[in-house]
């Protein structure tokens, strides 16, 4: 048995349990049949390898059986013809003969099912068949009172043992399932953890997107995302046959507000621009912080007279606007450039640079004004 696999099945391991308690109170039964009769030295040979060795070669084959269940399988057919055989061979005693084949029988359904069945109503006879043809037909049913006896409390016992295996293994099963519905809810209860840590780190993702693309300050579009929109913005408006305006912003003498109110005060005024502009976009515009203390509105399908009518309000009402910082009420103006698809340009590039120039127009004609690109003023400027 060395080499034998240290995992036996459980139904292998039971059943060596059983058959050999089994079989040896069937010897026991026999011996005490054997009372008054004279067993020939064949008999007694069959009985003692029978019912004392042959339970342990059973176990040894199904342990080093390729497959150990299917080989226990066909060991339970073979007790069954082995104990036919052995009943015939004692002559059918009723008691013996009812014991081993209710055992039999009974051990096989529970194995096998109904086919277990089936198979020990042949496998029983055509052992017995075997016993005859071997020791002769003899029929001496009769029981006496010593193995009677032994037989109905061996029968008992027998049927008792099954009972409590089978109570043990439903309640093993109870457990198992009990354990596996916990573990499933377990399972569940992470499974929703984890589509709720997807949400939360969708909604993260999501807001730093959104981060990424924001002036912390003014919480306008940021020069990023400007650049990443206009092209696209460009090339609609291309596709589409519409105007696409550029409206380049610049606070006049920022510097000074900064030197003579202090930093806080500078980024109050942003604040304030920032907000105005984004009352003023409508869906679809872009309004961005584009650096410093300029924004820029790009106005996809606004036509450039419209823009400029947009651009002179803004600056209008920047120019009114009282921002109170503390004891001081601080007023700026702007200065505005404008260029326009597909007047002024037609690329993404060279509207912005020309709204730059447009702007530069406007600073040095005086500030808190609006100026349009012009080709020819642009020419002149460069002179
Ligand atoms: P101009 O009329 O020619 O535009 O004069 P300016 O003083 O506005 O122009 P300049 O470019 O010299 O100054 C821009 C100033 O804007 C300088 C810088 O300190 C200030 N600035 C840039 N970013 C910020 C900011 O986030 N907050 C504040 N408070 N000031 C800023
Ligand atoms: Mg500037
Ligand atoms: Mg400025």
């Amino acid at each position: 048995m060395a080499d034998t696999p240290d995992k036996k099945p459980w139904l292998v391991r039971m059943h060596y349990r059983m058959r050999t308690v089994a079989f040896a109170m069937m010897f026991v039964a026999s011996a005490l049949h054997s009372t008054g009769k004279s067993y020939s030295p064949g008999l007694w040979l069959l009985l003692v390898l029978l019912f004392l060795v042959y339970p342990h070669l059973q176990y040894y084959r199904a342990c080093r059986a390729p497959d150990p269940l299917n080989a226990e399988m066909h060991n339970l057919l073979t007790d069954s013809v082995l104990l036919g055989m052995a009943v015939a061979a004692l002559g059918f005693p009723l008691w013996i003969t009812f014991s081993a084949f209710l055992g039999t029988v009974s051990n096989n359904t529970a194995n096998m099912n109904w086919r277990g069945a089936g198979k020990t109503l042949l496998a029983f006879p055509a052992g017995a068949l075997a016993g005859c043809s071997v020791f002769g037909f003899n029929l001496s049913t009769e029981t006496g009172w010593p193995a009677t006896l032994f037989c109905i409390v061996g029968l008992t016992g027998y049927l008792v043992a099954m009972g409590n295996i089978s109570y043990s293994r439903i309640r093993r099963l109870r457990l198992t399932r009990e354990a596996l519905m916990l573990r499933e809810a377990e399972l569940m209860d992470v499974n929703q953890a984890l589509h709720r840590n997807f949400q939360e780190i969708d909604v993260l993702h999501n807001q730093l997107r959104e981060q990424a693309n924001r002036d912390a300050l003014t919480g306008l579009f940021n020069r990023r995302y400007l650049d990443s929109t206009l092209d696209r913005e460009l090339a609609r408006c291309k596709r589409d046959g519409q105007p696409l305006t550029l409206i380049m912003i610049d606070i006049d003498h920022f510097k000074q507000v900064n030197d003579t109110y202090g930093h806080q005060a500078g980024d109050e005024i942003l604040l304030r621009l920032g907000t105005l502009l984004a009352g003023m976009a409508r869906a679809g515009d872009v309004a961005c912080r584009y650096g410093g203390e300029e924004f820029l509105l790009l106005m996809p399908t606004m036509p450039l007279d419209a823009a400029v009518v947009r651009a002179g309000e803004l600056r209008t009402t920047f120019g009114e606007m009282v921002v109170p910082f503390g004891e001081f009420r601080l007023k700026a103006t702007l200065s505005i450039g404008v260029s326009a698809y597909p007047g002024h340009g037609v690329s993404a590039e060279e509207l912005i640079r020309h709204a730059d120039k447009a702007l530069y127009r406007a600073k040095h004609g005086g500030r808190n004004r609006v100026e349009i690109w012009i080709p020819k003023a642009e020419a002149s400027d460069a002179q």
